[in-house]
């Protein structure tokens, strides 16, 4: 792959970083990312990664643009309103990015559909909106031994996860939460409220990560979990370890 003149301009100011370079350049430029969800965690992710050269993206999401959503889904506009979120991210990012493959899927990812769609994908990022959708990439990404980076918002707290299932140490999210909760399907962010800011805050941490676990530059976030008050401005890492008794040991 030979950089045009315009590419090593759009992507200068990361280039002359000792640990991206050209060489890393081409590493993020050759790479694919799924992201799950066009709401609050996905418009910053999917903006930052596109802007930044990822090489291709796709964009999964099944909803509509609705007014509740243009507080903090800021790859969207009032004139996108009804239209079809994946559709609508996809010519945004196109219009910021236009040397990057973008593939929208308009439809909810499901245990038929999964394996068809994330095939094509080197990692996987979760800002969807619920636990099954979370647990069903979960279990996907632990059979393939794919890197999945997946963050939560709600009111003013978030979290950030990495699970690199390409090691055997590697935690899974039901190491965390081992049981799905009773309501699987429940948005928090419609019921509980959240700011969009924090939205940003997590989305852009999880775009950061994934460019570290490309690159594998920094100390990757696996076998911890990031947690955020923005309310108290505390970050704080905590050590996720894996169960013994957790399903992810059967995979193995
Ligand atoms: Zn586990």
């Amino acid at each position: 792959m030979k950089f045009s003149k315009n590419q090593i301009e759009r992507y200068s100011r990361q280039i002359i970083l000792k640990k991206v370079g050209i060489i890393g350049q081409k590493k993020l430029l050759k790479s694919s990312v799924l992201i799950v969800g066009a709401g609050g965690l996905g418009s910053p992710i999917a903006i930052y990664l596109s802007a930044l050269g990822i090489g291709k993206i796709g964009v999964i999401d099944k909803d509509h643009v609705e007014i509740s959503n243009l507080g903090r889904q800021i790859i969207f506009e009032t004139n996108d309103l009804k239209k079809s979120k994946s559709a609508a991210a996809i010519r945004r990012l196109r219009k910021i990015n236009p040397d990057i493959k973008l593939k929208s899927f308009n439809k909810n990812l499901t245990k038929l559909n999964i394996n068809q769609i994330a095939k094509n994908f080197d990692l996987i990022v979760d800002g969807s909106d619920n636990f099954r959708t979370r647990f069903l990439i979960n279990d996907y990404c632990l059979k393939n031994k794919k890197i999945l980076v997946s963050g939560a918002i709600s009111k003013f707290d978030g979290q950030v996860y990495t699970f690199n299932f390409s090691k055997k140490s590697s935690p899974c999210l039901r190491c965390f939460i081992p049981k799905m909760p009773s309501n699987p399907d429940i948005d928090n962010c419609e019921y509980e409220g959240v700011l969009g800011p924090l939205a940003g805050i997590i989305g852009s941490i999880l775009a950061n990560e994934v460019v570290k676990e490309i690159l594998q530059i920094g100390d990757g976030l696996c076998g911890y979990v990031l947690i955020i008050d923005s309310l108290k401005l505390n970050f704080r890492k905590a050590k996720l370890n894996k169960r013994s008794d957790c399903y992810c040991n059967e995979k193995k």
